[in-house]
Order: structure tokens, then C-alpha cells, then sequence
């Protein structure tokens, strides 16, 4: 594995800028070993894939920028220094402008300063993207096989870090909103609560047993660190027995001994299905005694 550091000019690069640099750099370094053959070089960055595909690159994007009636006011001004005719758009166009520079081949760039502390490094380059273009790259941000359709505040972050547009929270917010298979497949924050059922009355004393354990408290002289608790639902008789650990086999002995021997066997054993006292394996246990 080779590694490079990024001169200081090249730090303010956009991230496109950055992969496409890495690509450059990478070939140029190993070219003794690319010389005369085919080479085929793999990426992630479908926004990367997209720029290697299209013929002439910086003059297409030139021109959508161009197409795009926000973008060609700063672009005018910026190049010309020619504004439009209409003051207030004019006014509006003389103070975006300080936000947006050009770079040798005419691509427009947002500058932005990130606000957070932990990703406020440095003035950042992101491509000033056109309303034309917008569908194409909130598709392979997102949707794409590569993309792994993330939540809104992972993907705005990804697409801040190389893009710019006009209102690109809410659009990025109604991408991820009215996204089919993140509505179908992702578990919902909030999971719907099952309905609460009334359990049966109980016949008597002893006829339904709650089982809990608390602790590890520390240890007594006795060398125990746990309490288990079996509650009677009719009278709310506890019992509490003090025990070393509370896994199965102690909690199944201490229950035929205490609860058993003692007030009869219940018809029913309530627990809250923790890792410790799951019925299922205190079932298994009390087979086993
Ligand atoms: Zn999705």
C-alpha cells in the first residue's frame, strides 16, 4: 500500500477533485508496473464513476451550470462582471457571489466552512451544482447499489462534502422520505407497541408466581450477590431469597425448594424473559431436577 499526502493547495480541493487526484497520482506512481497494459480501476464514488463516463468532462458541466438560470448570474458576474438587469437580483447576485469562485477550466464552486467543530478544518470547495443535475446525484448517493441508502443526516453529510444547491437539506429530506425501500426495509424507530391483554384471574394463593432477580449487589458474608424474588399475584406475598448467582440451575432449585415445598406448585410462572431467568431454560432445568 502506497500513501501520499495531499500538498497544502490540494487540501482545499472538492472530494471529487481529491478521488479523481488519488486516481491520477496512483497511476502515475505504479506506472512501471501499468506500462502497455489494460488497467482497470475499481471505486465506490459513483459521482466519480459518472465523471469518468462523460465525454469532456469540465466543458459538459460548464454548460449545464450555464443552462441554469441561478447559477449563470454569479457566473456571469463572476467571469464578466456583468450583472442583471433587475436590481434586486442583481443585489442577490453581487452577495452570493462572494461564495462561489471559478476555477481555470470554468467550473463554478461553492466555498463553504463547515459549522460543526469536529469537521471545521477548512474552507471547502463543493461543485455548484445544477437543477438538472440534482435527481441524478441524490439517486447515487442513495439509491444506488453502492450508496446503501442512508439516513437523511449521513447522506446530507456525504453530499455537503462535494456538492452545493440551492435548498439542498429539504430536497436531500425528501429524497430520503419518499424513498419505497427504506420506508419497506428499515426498522422504524419507534416500534409499534404490541396491545396490552388482561391476564386471567387467578384462582388462589400461589396460583400464578411473578420470578425477578436483582443485584449483583456486593457480596455478603455468605458469599451471595443476589436476591430472587418470587411474588404470589393474589396475596403479593414476595418471597426473597438471597442467593451467590442467579442463573438457571440455582433459580430452579431455589423455586421447587422455596416456592414449591413450601405453598404448592403454581399453574402459571411469569418472568420478564431477561438472560437470566428466561422460561424456556428454567423449564429445561426444572425437567432436569
Ligand atoms: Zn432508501
Amino acid at each position: 500500500m502506497q500513501v501520499e499526502q495531499l500538498k497544502p493547495n490540494e487540501r482545499n480541493y472538492a472530494v471529487i477533485e481529491k478521488e479523481a487526484l488519488a486516481i491520477v497520482w496512483g497511476v502515475k506512481y505504479f506506472r512501471h508496473y501499468l506500462y502497455g497494459r489494460k488497467v482497470t480501476i475499481i471505486t465506490d464514488h459513483n459521482p466519480l464513476k459518472w465523471l469518468m463516463n462523460i465525454k469532456d468532462p469540465a466543458g459538459r458541466l460548464c454548460e449545464m451550470q450555464r443552462k441554469d438560470s441561478n447559477l449563470f448570474a454569479i457566473i456571469n458576474y463572476l467571469e464578466k462582471g456583468e450583472l442583471p438587469d433587475q436590481s434586486s437580483k442583481a443585489r442577490e447576485t453581487v452577495i452570493l457571489s462572494d461564495n462561489y469562485e471559478l476555477d481555470n477550466s470554468g467550473i463554478l464552486y461553492h466555498l463553504f466552512t463547515p459549522g460543526s467543530r469536529k469537521r471545521r478544518q477548512c474552507l471547502r470547495r463543493q461543485l455548484a451544482i445544477p437543477r438538472c443535475l440534482i435527481d441524478e446525484i441524490l439517486y447515487a448517493c442513495h439509491d444506488d447499489a453502492t450508496a446503501g441508502h442512508l439516513s437523511l443526516n449521513k447522506m446530507y453529510t456525504k453530499i455537503q462534502d462535494r456538492f452545493y444547491w440551492k435548498g439542498m437539506y429539504s430536497d436531500v429530506e425528501f429524497w430520503c422520505k419518499s424513498c419505497v425501500d427504506c420506508a419497506t426495509k428499515k426498522t422504524p424507530k419507534h416500534r409499534p407497541k404490541a396491545p396490552l391483554n388482561p391476564l386471567p384471574a387467578v384462582s388462589g394463593p400461589f396460583d400464578r408466581v411473578a420470578v425477578d432477580v436483582l443485584g449483583p449487589f456486593p457480596p455478603t458474608y455468605n458469599s451471595n450477590k443476589y436476591i430472587l424474588i418470587f411474588s404470589d399475584y393474589l396475596t403479593r406475598w414476595p418471597e426473597a431469597i438471597p442467593v451467590p448467582n442467579a442463573d438457571a440451575t440455582t433459580t430452579a432449585k431455589v423455586f421447587i425448594e422455596e416456592v414449591v415445598c413450601r405453598h404448592g406448585a403454581p399453574r402459571q410462572l411469569l418472568s420478564d424473559n431477561g438472560k437470566k431467568l428466561s422460561i424456556k431454560i428454567l423449564l429445561k432445568k426444572f425437567v432436569n431436577l
